[in-house]
């Protein structure tokens, strides 16, 4: 955690002091609105929200130690007073504020390497200091770096019961957030949003006296429970925030669902064309999954579904085939990918499909001349184009649709929830006029699955189909894991892998501090390579290339005209080249597991059995040791996906972008999942009978923020 700041009130005081003569309430009132935006940084704009803001922790300051026995605490906070014996700002080599302090017992060394100068003042000889942080044996020997402290008087008073401490924000004291909680405490109408039955159906405690116990504990509270927020009172504010996500997700589905969506009813000419010219038939699986969209697509409200399947399950046919349906009932059908290779493979691949059954398809990247999207927007606008492929610049450009009835994300989860809503919104400019606000129908798909009860809590109205077999002919992916110290023999394999005909992969590391870094690597691999194999083609792709040339190089790849490709990770995602059936990835313990997984998802999509090799530098630790064992053992992306979760955890897992989990500040979906299932209870109830009380409740805990969940 970062350690606050240290501005104390006090200096703040001072310096409305000095000003008091000549402009007094000015300055107060300039003061307050700078508190009031770091306030608002946080979060916390009205009064409730202030209530709202709990502790992260509590420290125990209710007693003080000696110096000398301090010493000998070792891996937690304790608290010593002292006088200061001596203060320096010393160069060793950084710039720090060291201060000195002693009491009977022995001496101990502060250390700041932030400061400011009005704490040097603080500081000065003969002042007393109580501080609090863990005690450590450094050069100087026994020493705090960066405790929390507080300049004190003689005998001054411990307080009694534990001290919260406040997530806090630049600039914001502890002090100060205490006094603001305090201050809006005494504002706020405390009017409980769930009624007495239910509290006591729901075992609940009351609303008031939870709050003001988390922010004012009792002396005599069993602290451990406070810290594991296990307390009845940290459980009333979970639920309640848990309550008011539910409520949130559900209305915005009620809303969603009354404004509508075209109806897309037609499985005409174009589909059973589409259907009969692919050269092979659908998986038992890709059939399941297509008739829950098209089911769905005739509805008259939209479809929001998430189609998850693990890499090269076939996910792209199913959605080409929910596209002809669209096609088919008059509509447009965008299909937008996270990467211009992907966006351009899938315009190829579904494009050589559908256009010599008569389709209008029109492609917009970024990275298209200005002409050359001015032509594609008319075709958009005017409704000839029919299904319509490209990346993020479809939301970016001012692209207007004529007629659009289904919106299709690629790889859901590498784009944010804004995006997501600015494409789908797309759908209701264009048809405002003639269609009364329209929303068009969602098709996300999705190789990195979200385990159920996390899709579940974080949208609740988000179908979940699931692709849970692989086209037949496929071979299982063997998984390495190699020494990197073996280098030479993984060359020797990927030549004579070549000359049997096979194409390889070779992915470089991952460099995440430097992009600069990332790129020499590749080249440098690059050509180590071409010197090692003189006889192979030796390819080169990366993220800082022109995307035509990235495109030479990949249909080179995909003619079969290079042997060896080596790439950034600009190949993770999507990219198909069934001849591709060797890869090596370098560093591989710098890669996340769901990395590894889609990286590895690039072969075995022929028949050919796939390798892959996973080239380390040791010494590993004990997570990335877990990784490539995982990696070694499963194929399975569900199963690594679980694993990954259990490593992670589900907030960095969803990560924030996608998740509007910035909601959940108290409940933790894995530990708290007893009460997700009552909240979800609950609100579904509430929300047929009470309608009172859900709007209480959602003003309580969201205010402003419900936004955030309308997706
Ligand atoms: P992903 O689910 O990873 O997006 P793709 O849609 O790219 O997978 O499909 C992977 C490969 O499998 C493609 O070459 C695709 O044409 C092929 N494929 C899809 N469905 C089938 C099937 N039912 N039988 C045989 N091959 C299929
Ligand atoms: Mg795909």
């Amino acid at each position: 955690m970062k350690k606050k700041p240290v501005a104390s009130a006090k200096t703040a005081t001072q310096t409305a002091a000095k000003s008091t003569a000549k402009a007094a309430a000015p300055a107060a009132a300039t003061r307050a609105a700078k508190i009031d935006d770091k306030l608002i940084k946080l979060g916390l704009r009205s009064d409730m929200d202030k209530v709202l803001h709990l502790p992260l922790r509590y420290e125990d300051e209710t007693e003080i130690r000696s110096i000398s026995e301090a010493g000998f605490i070792f891996g937690r906070s304790v608290q010593v007073e002292g006088v200061v014996t001596a203060c320096e700002v010393a160069f060793r080599p950084r710039r720090q504020l060291v201060v000195t302090i002693s009491d009977d017992s022995g001496q101990l060394v502060m250390r700041f390497l932030n400061f400011y100068g009005s704490q040097v003042k603080q500081m000065a000889e003969g002042n007393r200091v109580r501080a609090r942080g863990e005690v450590r044996h450094g050069f100087f020997g026994a020493e705090m770096v960066h405790p929390s402290y507080k300049m004190v008087t003689e005998g001054a008073p411990l307080p009694s019961a534990l001290t919260p401490v406040y997530p806090a924000g630049e600039g914001l004291s502890q002090t100060l957030l205490r006094k603001t909680i305090i201050d809006a405490m005494a504002r706020i109408e405390w009017r409980d949003t769930l009624s007495e039955q239910l509290r006591s159906s729901l075992d609940l405690m009351s609303f008031e006296p939870a709050v003001r116990l988390l922010h004012n504990p009792p002396p005599d509270i069993d602290e451990s429970v406070l810290a594991d927020r296990s307390h009845a009172a940290w459980v009333r504010m979970k639920f309640d925030e848990l309550l008011a996500q539910q409520l949130s997700m559900k209305r915005a589905q009620i809303a969603r669902r009354e404004k509508g969506a075209a109806v897309l009813p037609t499985i005409g000419k174009l589909s059973k064309a589409f259907l009969k010219q692919l050269p092979f038939s659908l998986t038992a699986a890709q059939q399941r999954v297509l008739e829950e969209v098209r089911a769905d697509l005739k509805q008259s409200f939209p479809m929001q579904r998430l189609l998850q399947g693990d890499v090269g399950s076939g996910k792209t046919v199913v959605a080409a085939i929910a596209a002809a349906q669209a096609i088919d009932s008059g509509f447009q059908a965008v299909l937008m990918a996270p990467t211009e290779i992907l966006a351009d493979q899938h315009f190829r691949k579904i494009a050589g499909w559908m256009e010599p059954l008569g389709v209008n398809v029109a492609w917009l990247t970024g990275s298209l001349k200005k002409k050359e999207k001015l032509e594609a927007k008319a075709r958009i606008e005017s409704g000839v184009a029919q299904l319509i492929i490209g990346t993020h610049a479809l939301i970016q450009e001012d692209v207007q649709f004529s007629k659009l009835g289904l919106v299709i994300v690629d790889e859901q989860h590498r784009f944010g929830v804004g995006q997501r809503l600015v494409l789908r919104n797309k759908g209701l400019d264009a048809s405002a006029a003639a269609a009364q606000q329209k929303i068009p129908h969602q098709l996300m798909m999705s190789a990195t699955p979200i385990p159920r009860t996390l899709a579940m809590t974080y949208y609740a109205d988000l179908e979940v189909s699931v692709i849970d077999e692989l086209p037949p002919g496929r071979t299982p992916i063997v998984t390495r894991v190699i020494d990197q110290n073996r280098r030479d023999e993984v060359i020797e394999r990927v030549h004579a892998a070549a000359l049997e005909g096979r194409q390889v992969y070779w992915v470089c590391p991952l460099i995440e501090e430097s992009e600069a870094l990332q790129l020499q690597t590749a080249t440098d691999t690059h050509q180590t390579l071409v010197a090692a194999l003189p006889d192979l083609q030796v390819g080169l792709v990366h993220g800082r290339m022109k995307p035509a040339d990235k495109q030479q190089v990949m249909d080179a790849f995909t003619r079969g005209d290079i042997h060896v490709l080596v790439a950034t990770t600009v190949i993770e995602v999507g990219v198909d080249v069934p001849n591709a059936s060797l890869m090596v990835i370098e560093h591989a313990e710098r890669f996340g597991l769901s990395q590894l997984h889609q990286l590895r998802g690039r072969v075995g999509r022929g028949s050919t059995a796939s390798v892959c090799l996973l080239l380390y530098q040791g010494p590993l630790g004990m997570v990335a040791k877990q990784r490539l064992r995982i990696m070694r053992e499963s194929t399975d992306g569900f199963e690594i996906a679980r694993k990954d979760l259990e490593i992670r955890g589900p907030g960095e897992f969803l990560g924030a972008r996608q998740s509007g989990q910035a909601m959940l500040r108290f409940a933790d979906l894995e530990t708290d999942q007893w009460l997700v299932d009552r909240a979800r209870d609950l609100a579904q109830t509430l929300l047929r009978d009470d309608p009172a009380t859900v709007g209480a409740h959602l003003a309580r805990w969201l205010g402003a923020r419900e936004d955030y969940l309308k997706v």
